[in-house]
């Protein structure tokens, strides 16, 4: 039986997760919940689940919660310390770092440090510290499972043949609400507009990277981490149906494709069973329906944040910390009207370029980084 903690619970792979593990009780329990504010759900996630812990990460909620909702069995705990606590708790076996943003760092870090296995959601923390990351799983012998659909079918797809035999990845991406405007037309793009994903239902973060292809900018980096791969190794194609979810490329020219409705249960369950594989609740294909599989090169003008990434990705260093975070920050800028959709793009450009480059940063480089990067989006002037 495996006991999961799952940081990030309330959100939208938070609850997709809750939803896997219910399914598969006889296999697996939720034994950690966190959320960071939204308590009223994890309340109703603890009286489901009875899991051991339960955690509200914003420690100034504490007079404001009310225990009474919290099952009986479950521990509340505050603040961002208690996540880290409950991870390294020995009978934990698997964390979800489902917690969206650099925020996810610290939990995600933790439970590597003790050696968990990790289904690893939060790209953000493998595109600010990826050589930190799988260094530190190396040496504790964690085990790093990605949950990111096209990192999820690319490390089934690499199942099929030797490490050293894989020539190219090429990730797909559904190419977002704005595939095929101009980017003259995307100047006007409301959050209202970008929040809209016509396949997958995301967080708001995660739902505007995906408009702008920040998305793929930060998968393309989070592959190269993963899977030890050169940049030019990796290839980006827009396939807007969100069916094959990605392909990996052998020396002898055969390539290996994953396939499945756009759903993101399949890939977390894959993360929490692997090497096993059980029945489960995610919708399947359906093959007697005609379909066309549609794919086309994507755009690097009308979205220039994709150029960004394989930028980022062949530089390395300290570029990766600079540009999540920069991005984190302006994506909230723009969801609070601050900022014009394109611009977006254009202030992680700037900052990027401002940017004191080191080629192999500490943690804390990168953490001050991050900081810097983040006050630099506050003062961008377009
Ligand atoms: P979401 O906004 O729906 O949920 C975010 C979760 O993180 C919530 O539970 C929230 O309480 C928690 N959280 C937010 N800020 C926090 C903080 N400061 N401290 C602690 N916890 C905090 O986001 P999501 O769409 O579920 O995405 C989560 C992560 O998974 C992101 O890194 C995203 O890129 C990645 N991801 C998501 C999807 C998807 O389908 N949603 C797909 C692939 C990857
Ligand atoms: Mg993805």
């Amino acid at each position: 039986m495996n006991q999961i903690a799952v940081l990030g619970s309330t959100g939208s792979i938070g609850t997709s997760c809750l939803d896997v593990i219910g399914s598969c009780r006889d296999r697996m329990s939720l034994a950690g919940i966190t959320a960071h504010s939204r308590w009223e759900m994890l309340g109703r996630q603890s009286e489901t689940y009875h899991p051991r812990w339960a955690v509200v990460s914003d420690a100034s909620l504490r007079s404001t919660v009310r225990r009474e909702i919290f099952s009986r069995h479950t521990e509340l705990l505050f603040g961002a310390d208690s996540i880290e606590r409950v991870v390294c708790e020995p009978e934990i076996d698997v964390v979800v770092a489902g917690i969206v943003g650099v925020a996810g760092l610290r939990g995600t870090w933790a439970a590597l440090e003790a050696g968990k296995r990790v289904a690893i959601a939060n790209k953000e923390t493998l595109v600010l510290a990826g050589p930190l990351v799988m260094d530190l799983a190396g040496k504790t012998g964690a085990t790093l499972i990605p949950v990111d659909s096209e990192h999820s079918a690319i490390f089934q797809a690499m199942l099929a043949g030797r490490r050293q035999d894989v020539r190219r990845i090429v990730l797909t991406s559904s190419g977002g609400p704005f595939r095929g405007w101009s980017a003259e037309r995307l100047n006007d793009v409301t959050p209202e507009m970008a929040l809209a994903h016509p396949t997958w239902e995301m967080g708001p973060k995660i739902t505007v990277d995906s408009a702008t292809m920040m998305n793929k900018a930060l998968e393309v980096i989070e592959a190269k981490w993963l899977f030890g791969l050169q940049s030019d190794q990796i290839e980006v194609v827009v396939h807007p149906q969100s069916i094959v979810h990605s392909f990996v490329e052998f020396v002898d020219g055969s390539v290996i494709a994953q396939l499945s409705p756009p759903d993101m249960k399949l890939p977390i369950q894959y993360a929490l069973t692997y090497p096993e594989r059980t029945e489960g609740i995610s919708p399947r294909m359906d093959w007697k329906q005609a379909m066309d599989l549609h794919f086309e090169a994507p755009d690097f003008d009308a979205f220039p944040a994709l150029g960004l990434g394989f930028e980022v990705a062949e530089r390395g260093g300290t570029s990766g910390a600079v540009l999540n975070a920069a991005n984190e920050a302006a994506v909230d800028l723009f969801l609070s009207g601050k900022l014009r959709f394109r611009d977006i793009a254009r202030a992680c450009r700037d900052v990027l370029n401002a940017h004191h480059f080191a080629p192999t940063p500490t943690l804390d480089e990168l953490l001050q980084k991050d900081r810097w990067a983040r006050e630099e989006i506050q003062q961008w002037k377009p």
